[in-house]
């Protein structure tokens, strides 16, 4: 079962795609993780990958695919796994179906807008031990500061409302086209996420067992 995990950022797609994995034994793929595999191991794309890295900017597409197409050739590939952060664009998803990489699934863990600035503008971390809490969801004991050595508790800019709001505009304007490529392929299947996200496990288990 070769799967694609969609999901806009704080939607819970990573913790997802790890479940699943282990429910169905496959293997789940996130691009960032081979691409810092490819360059631990000095292979020769990962030390191409580098030189772009080094320079500040994103890597090629040409590369990233030639980079999971040399993953997907590996053994533990084969009984199936989950991309995860990947393809984000079209163009990456023909490319993908120009590799001949057979995708039976796409499945996007769906959360609107405005819950994910919520949970995300809630989020706080303790400045000395990195420990994370929600104002809503896990506050601190006394309210205000770190339970574990009262550290004073900030908010990370990946979470900042602006951040959050930029991030999720990029999502929508690079992942709605992709969505309908799937979608004309039949191979698109929407997720809800849920409060409690064994719910949405269990949702995503039924949806792929069908
Ligand atoms: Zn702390």
């Amino acid at each position: 079962m070769n799967l694609v995990f969609l999901g806009a950022p704080g939607a819970g797609k990573g913790t997802q795609a790890e479940y699943i994995c282990r429910h169905f034994g496959i293997i789940s793929i996130s691009t960032g993780n081979i691409i810092r595999e490819a360059l631990k191991n000095g292979t020769e794309l990962g030390l191409k990958a580098k030189t772009y890295m080094d320079a500040g900017g994103l890597v090629p597409d040409e590369i990233v695919i030639d980079i999971i197409k040399e993953r997907l050739a590996q053994d533990d590939c084969k009984d199936g796994f989950i991309l995860d952060g990947f393809p984000r664009t079209v163009p990456q998803a023909v490319a993908l179906d120009k590799m001949g990489v057979v995708i039976d699934k796409v499945i996007e863990i769906f959360v609107p807008d405005e819950k994910i600035t919520e949970r995300m503008s809630g989020r706080r971390v303790c400045e000395v031990c990195g420990a994370s809490y929600h104002i809503e969801y896990k506050p601190p004991k006394n309210g205000e500061t770190c339970d574990n050595d009262g550290g004073h508790l900030i908010q990370r800019k990946d979470d900042a409302p602006e951040t959050v709001k930029e991030r999720l505009r990029v999502y929508h304007e690079q992942t709605e086209p992709l969505k309908g490529y799937y979608e004309e392929q039949g191979k698109l299947y929407i997720v809800e996420g849920q409060e409690d996200i064994k719910d949405t496990t269990r949702y995503t288990v039924e949806v792929l067992e069908n």
